[in-house]
């Protein structure tokens, strides 16, 4: 997770001062770890460019009560909270996300990070999408050649069951920066660039922020200034915090205490009782 989140800082052009050393290498690590570099690049860019919009934000967009399928199959005991659905999302969400967009903003047609056509990408950027799926097509030969000369069982327990760990990671990490009770939700009538940038949360991994390079407890910074290499963050953000006072976000909840609350307390979202058209949406349980 820690070598993954150096390429995200490839993919926002915060490691050189050379556009193409940070495609060159975010293609590599990202690529390496099954991730589509310029298709998540890309999307990345336009989750920061429309951080908690309703309509524009590409990931963690929470469903209204309305959306019945998710309130009635996911809002009730079963869904709700429960250990075994949430190791189930925890550990799909990560390929689901690529592939289908699973999580991600609604588009007409078919949304895939791999589909080189998928409305997800400007026209300009279709080429690189098709590069992304040769590293993974090259990623993939590789890793066949390595289970070929050795085993199976051997590659999984090298690589298979370390990627979904850190597939793991990742969900879990990006639901937390996006999902507390404190974060609203905006839709365009209320929407502007600052106030979804600040509708982040920073929490306190403790001993593990330095494991992931402090991705964890800098992720308010990373939305204001996502130029700023990983290295930087924490000295950052200790920087803008007495400016952004009450405008800045932590939660210092032992982390898996926090997690399990927000599992159960941010479902889906509306706007507050006799506000209904406020343009602000907060979660519900
Ligand atoms: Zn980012």
């Amino acid at each position: 997770m820690g070598i993954w989140s150096i390429g995200h800082d490839h993919g926002h052009h915060a490691f050189s001062e050379y556009q193409w050393l940070d495609d060159a290498l975010g293609f590599v690590l990202h690529s390496s770890f099954l991730t589509p570099y310029f298709s998540f690049k890309y999307s990345h860019r336009s989750h920061h460019a429309h951080t908690n919009s309703m309509e524009y934000d590409e990931i963690w967009i929470p469903k209204r009560k309305a959306d019945t399928l998710y309130s009635e199959v996911l809002n009730n005991p079963l869904g709700k909270g429960n250990l075994f659905m949430t190791v189930v999302r925890l550990l799909l969400s990560f390929p689901m996300y690529f592939t289908f967009n699973i999580h991600g903003r609604e588009y007409k047609g078919f949304a895939s990070h791999f589909y080189p056509q998928s409305p997800i990408f400007y026209d300009s950027e279709r080429k690189q999408i098709w590069l992304s799926d040769a590293g993974m097509l090259v990623a993939f030969y590789a890793l066949y050649k390595v289970a070929a000369a050795t085993s199976a069982t051997w590659l999984f327990c090298i690589y298979g069951a370390p990627l979904l760990v850190m597939n793991v990671h990742f969900i879990f990490f990006t639901f937390l920066h996006h999902s507390h009770p404190s974060l609203a939700h905006y839709d365009s009538r209320e929407w502007d660039w600052l106030r979804g940038a600040l509708s982040t949360v920073d929490r306190d991994y403790v001993i593990f922020n330095g494991v992931f390079h402090d991705v964890t407890c800098a992720h308010v910074i990373h939305h204001l200034i996502s130029i700023i290499p990983h290295y930087h963050t924490v000295e950052a953000t200790k920087a803008v915090k007495p400016i952004l006072g009450d405008y800045y976000k932590y939660d210092n909840t032992p982390i898996l205490e926090g997690f399990w609350r927000e599992t159960k307390d941010c479902i889906y979202v509306e706007p507050d009782e006799g506000a209904e058209n406020s343009g602000v949406y907060w979660f519900r349980k």
